[in-house]
């Protein structure tokens, strides 16, 4: 019998919903490079259904309680008094999503001696200590693809959304006002502007072909460079670094993952190199962002509008700067967790435990790190080395959510 230890975000504030909007989801046969969705044996919930909170319990517990398996389902997970950090000693695995991360620092790793599979419900898996799960050769995987497209929605909305001055202009309208020319002195169009991805991976290269209809010019960097005929097809510029892409962007967006090579990599230097009022969008990690430096450019006006869903740590302090620096379109980590996202992703974890029990390979695209090295996608886009550093923080964040969602 194993336990698996699970840590999802609260249930809404009314409680678990017994209605939502819509019907049903769409179908999606594959993902745009062709690779399959999950293919678990079954699943025991409904696509459509919220699964990535605790009430949720990403459809697990039937499953896991009829092989005889133990499943902690916890929200309780910063701190050294949390759930998570008692329930962890003796857990075989963890699940944890990146909107609301259990931190797996070197420190609890070594609490957990059974700790074998750690498991991102998600794409992202910067919350665990990669070296320390290398050096102790636990397995790390995340469910590569689940979101990605979820994410570059979100990604064309806030680039949208800033340079349009779409909040501003919504909160004018819920005061009563009708200032035209208060919304209208700093809304743009974004036809003909020169937008840049930092990493043109599963996300990066569908926001990029998500914008192409817009005419406006492209940008890229990635450590890989895309095919030539993906470059030809949707007209793009590649870039050496970040640094040498930056300064030809009216619009940045960063979609590489968390790692020491991009931690902090939009510091008060690279943001300097930005055009003047140019918008920075990301929804990558807050930690590849200086939360001050980015606070600074917007006060200063060098940057015209940030917008993103990823903070550092997470959940944010409530007097993180980005929660009332100007013109920034934050939201919390949401874009990845959309309903829709949340279907493959409990039912690619499933795919991955039952991998995991009936001891099958877990599939290489799913892999970050594998038998005491990186592997599979974490081979290809993360560099060994720790991001979690600053973690404890989240335990700022106390109390229970009390803003209600209109
Ligand atoms: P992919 O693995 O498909 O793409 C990541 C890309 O980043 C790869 O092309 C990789 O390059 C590139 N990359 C890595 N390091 C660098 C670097 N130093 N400079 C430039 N490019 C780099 O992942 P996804 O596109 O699906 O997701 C990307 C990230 O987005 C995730 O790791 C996660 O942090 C975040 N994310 C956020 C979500 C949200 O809800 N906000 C949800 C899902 C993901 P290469 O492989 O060529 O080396």
């Amino acid at each position: 019998m194993a336990k698996v230890l699970c840590v999802l975000y609260d249930d809404p504030i009314d409680g678990y919903p017994t209605r939502y909007p819509r019907d049903n989801l769409p179908h999606i046969d594959r993902y745009p490079d062709g690779q399959t969705l999950p293919t678990p044996h079954a699943i025991d919930f409904q696509p459509g259904q919220l699964l990535g909170s605790v009430g949720g319990e990403l459809g697990l517990r039937k499953f896991l309680e009829d092989a005889g398996h133990q499943l902690v389902v916890t929200e309780d997970k910063d701190g050294p008094n949390s759930d998570f950090e008692r329930e962890l000693v003796d857990a075989d695995v963890v699940i944890s999503q990146p909107f609301w991360p259990a931190y797996l620092t070197a420190e609890r790793i070594a609490k957990a001696q059974n700790l074998k599979l750690a498991i991102t419900a998600g794409i992202g898996s910067d919350h665990v200590d990669l070296q320390a799960a290398i050096d102790r050769g636990i397995t790390v995987a995340e469910v590569t693809y689940c979101n990605s497209i979820s994410v570059a929605e979100h990604v064309v909305m806030m680039i949208l959304g800033l340079a349009r001055n779409y909040l501003q202009s919504w909160d004018l309208v819920k005061a009563g006002g009708w200032n035209i020319a208060d919304c209208a002195a700093r809304s743009y169009d974004i036809e003909g502007m020169h937008v840049g991805t930092v990493a043109a991976g599963r996300i990066g290269s569908a926001v990029l072909r998500r914008l192409k209809p817009f005419d406006v010019h492209l940008h890229y960097t990635d450590r890989h460079r895309l095919p030539a005929e993906v470059e030809q097809e949707l007209g793009l510029t590649w870039h050496e670094s970040a640094a040498d892409m930056v300064p030809h962007c009216d619009v940045v967006t960063i979609n590489c993952p968390l790692h020491p090579e991009t931690e902090n990599l939009f510091d008060a230097a690279m943001i300097a190199r930005m055009k003047r009022g140019a918008y920075l969008v990301n929804t990558a990690r807050g930690k590849i962002a200086d939360r001050n430096a980015v606070a600074d450019a917007l006060e200063s006006g060098q940057l015209a509008g940030y917008a993103g869903d990823v903070w550092f740590p997470q959940p944010a302090p409530r007097d993180h700067p980005w929660r009332n620096m100007p013109n920034h379109g934050m939201t919390p980590h949401i874009s990845g967790s959309t309903l829709s996202a949340q279907a493959r992703y409990a039912a690619g974890t499933r795919e991955i435990l039952e991998c995991f029990f009936e001891g099958r390979p877990i599939r290489d695209e799913y892999l970050i790190v594998d038998g005491g090295h990186l592997a599979g996608a974490g081979a290809h886009s993360y560099s060994e080395g720790n991001a979690t550093g600053g973690s404890e923080e989240a335990a700022r964040f106390k109390s229970k959510p009390t803003i209600p969602v209109q």
